[in-house]
């Protein structure tokens, strides 16, 4: 294996240890405790897990924890009722809406009750005009994980070749914005686009978010090029992503493993977010002057 690996475990532990810290600062400076209301409609396992996990580093980072747990049969208009409730509560500084919800219901309406400042996972509207505009709020979980991946290991962003792969709202097209802000090159790749392996090896950097499993191997990646897994599939083998991991290591530069790649960010860049939006609710004038 010739590349490095981005150890997003070790990442992830470092900055949860930076948010523990901070948010003892925070309280011992007057604030109230940061909290988090996840909210979980129905019964999925997958999410019923990750809804567990978000809540437990919630509480070890020293915030609180407003769980709220909803039947699969709920209304349209009892999830908003709930959101609302949460949205005009003082106690709770960030809202997690677990998605997918319930077919049933409307996700984008049930977003969209949201205070754009509760709102840690980044999908309102709002602070998605504002991450298209290079203004302040909250960015979604996963792509900010990634910048603080590339960060770490010092990996050059402006004017280089970066290929985002996925053009979802909740991963693909932030990254892009968030790349763009640093003044990368940015292309993104659909499933339309044409000729990916050609597009994918012309980059510095690629990242992948399809949701395809194995979908970008070796014979697709630059020679030294970084490379960054955000799939997440599990196989009879284990968690696998959307990249061939074993022929990619043997080109790329770095690269991310899954499991132990992107994966421990998310929950880890959730709890930044949580505590940013308790500063921002304690004194909106501070933080954004
Ligand atoms: P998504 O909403 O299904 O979006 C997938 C995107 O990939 C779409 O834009 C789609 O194009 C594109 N695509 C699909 N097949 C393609 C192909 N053959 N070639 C090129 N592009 C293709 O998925 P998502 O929510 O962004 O998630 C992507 C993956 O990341 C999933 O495996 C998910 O489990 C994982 N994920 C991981 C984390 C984490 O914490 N690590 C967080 C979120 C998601 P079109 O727009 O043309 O359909």
């Amino acid at each position: 294996m010739t590349a490095k690996l981005i150890d997003g475990k070790e990442i992830a532990r470092r900055v949860r240890e930076e948010v523990t810290r901070e948010v003892a600062d925070f309280i011992a400076g007057g604030g109230r405790a940061p909290g988090l209301a996840t909210v979980l409609i129905g019964e999925d396992p997958a999410s019923e897990v990750y809804v567990r996990n978000k809540r437990r580093a919630c509480v070890s980072a020293g915030m609180r924890d407003f769980h709220r747990r909803l039947p699969a049969e709920s209304t349209q208009r009892n999830v908003e009722d709930v959101l609302d409730e949460l949205a005009a509560d003082s106690e709770v500084s960030g809202i997690l809406l677990q998605l997918p919800v319930p077919g049933h219901l409307d996700a984008e309406a049930l977003v969209a009750r949201i205070p754009r400042e509760k709102d840690v996972d980044g999908l309102t509207v709002e602070n998605a005009g504002l991450l298209a505009q290079s203004r302040p709020g909250l960015r979604p979980c996963t792509p900010a994980g990634v910048m603080r991946l590339l960060d770490e290991y010092e990996v050059p962003l402006a004017g280089a070749e970066v290929v985002v792969v996925g053009r979802s709202v909740l991963v693909g097209r932030p990254m892009a914005q968030l790349l763009l802000a640093r003044n990368a090159t940015v292309t993104m790749c659909h499933s339309r686009t044409r000729e990916l392996a050609q597009v994918v090896g012309r980059a510095d950097v690629v990242i992948v978010a399809a949701g395809v499993p194995g979908l970008i191997g070796g014979d697709a990646v630059r020679a030294d090029a970084v490379v960054v897994d955000v799939g997440i599939h599990r196989t009879a083998d284990g968690l696998r992503g959307d990249v061939r991991f074993d022929e990619v290591a043997e080109t790329a530069s770095l690269v991310t493993p899954v499991p132990g790649g992107v994966g421990p960010m998310t929950i880890a860049m959730l709890l930044r977010n949580t505590l940013e939006a308790a500063r921002w609710q304690q004194d909106p004038v501070l933080v954004s002057a």
